[in-house]
């Protein structure tokens, strides 16, 4: 497994596979590598003959007052975790590599980012979008590969290279949990003891939401009020948001009458968290 820090080693390693006729699979990251990432390294190692992941803080997706600065880094433990994982490739770029002086083009979407994540941080998917479209101009990899606990971002990369011609197919994979059921993320170890336990709140809404849902609720609002009003029961969790989606157009809707995402966002103390489900993965076909 090899550690590059260009562009240009980049665009030489991946072109060297192509003259071999190699196929090539890419899992993008901000590093801080937990076993939700290995799978999707996993996935893209069983898939393709080559895999490349990219491991960079992306400062443009990050808000004034986000956490840019402590977001948690160990390029050591990262590279150990690829290699393990029959990672090929390990791209972590310094910002000044991927936004050189002077830098002033944008990736921008409408529609799909006005709600939920889109709606609470406003430069967020805008940053996403430009640094993907620029990582998937370095690598130019057959398959990329997404987790679903990001559902948003799924959506809005999927929209991005189909309106754009990107060729390169994206793969949308489950999210991994902890024992307990709360969603694996970098974010975790911002977590106190106490806030941990709190944490549990996102996964044990879900749950009641997708059970809601499996029994046959199609109100969303009825969906939507059972997991707020158990979250919060939670002294430590703020709810920045839990809608229900068209997965489409990720416009909310009030009745589970199409394919849905039923996405939230919660402060645990000062951490803000995470989680979903699709009614796709949960429903049995035809509904
Ligand atoms: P991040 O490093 O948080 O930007 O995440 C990089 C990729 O890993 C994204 O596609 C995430 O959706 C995915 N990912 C993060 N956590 C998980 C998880 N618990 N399960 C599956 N995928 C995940």
């Amino acid at each position: 497994m090899k550690i590059v820090k260009t562009v240009k080693e980049v665009r030489e390693q991946v072109a060297q596979w192509r003259r071999q006729g190699l196929r090539v699979g890419f899992v993008p990251t901000m590093g801080y590598l937990h076993e939700g990432h290995a799978s999707l390294i996993d996935r893209s190692v069983s898939e393709n003959d080559r895999t490349v992941v990219s491991d960079f803080v992306n400062p443009m997706q990050f808000g004034p007052t986000e956490d840019l600065q402590t977001y948690p880094r160990d390029l050591a433990h990262d590279a150990a975790l690829v290699e393990a994982h029959g990672g090929d490739l390990l791209f972590n770029p310094e910002p000044d590599e991927m936004y050189h002086e002077g830098f002033s083009s944008y990736v921008d979407m409408s529609v799909l980012t006005e709600e939920l994540c889109g709606l609470s941080r406003p430069v967020h998917f805008r940053g996403v979008c430009t640094v993907v479209t620029k990582l998937f101009n370095i690598v130019q990899p057959d398959n990329a590969y997404f987790g679903k606990k990001d559902a948003q971002q799924l959506a809005i990369i999927r929209h991005m290279v189909d309106d754009l011609n990107i060729p390169v197919q994206i793969v949308g994979c489950p999210i991994i949990r902890e024992a307990d059921g709360l969603a694996k993320s970098s974010r975790n170890t911002y977590l106190s003891p106490a806030e941990r336990t709190a944490a549990l709140v996102l996964s044990q809404a879900v749950k009641i939401g997708s059970d809601m849902v499996r029994a046959g609720t199609v109100e969303a609002a009825a969906v939507i009020g059972a997991m707020k009003e158990h979250i919060e029961a939670e002294p430590l969790a703020k709810i920045d948001y839990v809608k229900m989606v068209d997965v489409a157009t990720m416009q909310q809707i009030t009745v589970l009458d199409r394919p849905a995402l039923c996405a939230m966002a919660v402060y645990i103390g000062k951490t803000r968290l995470i989680d979903n489900f699709f009614t796709q993965d949960i429903l049995p076909e035809g509904n």
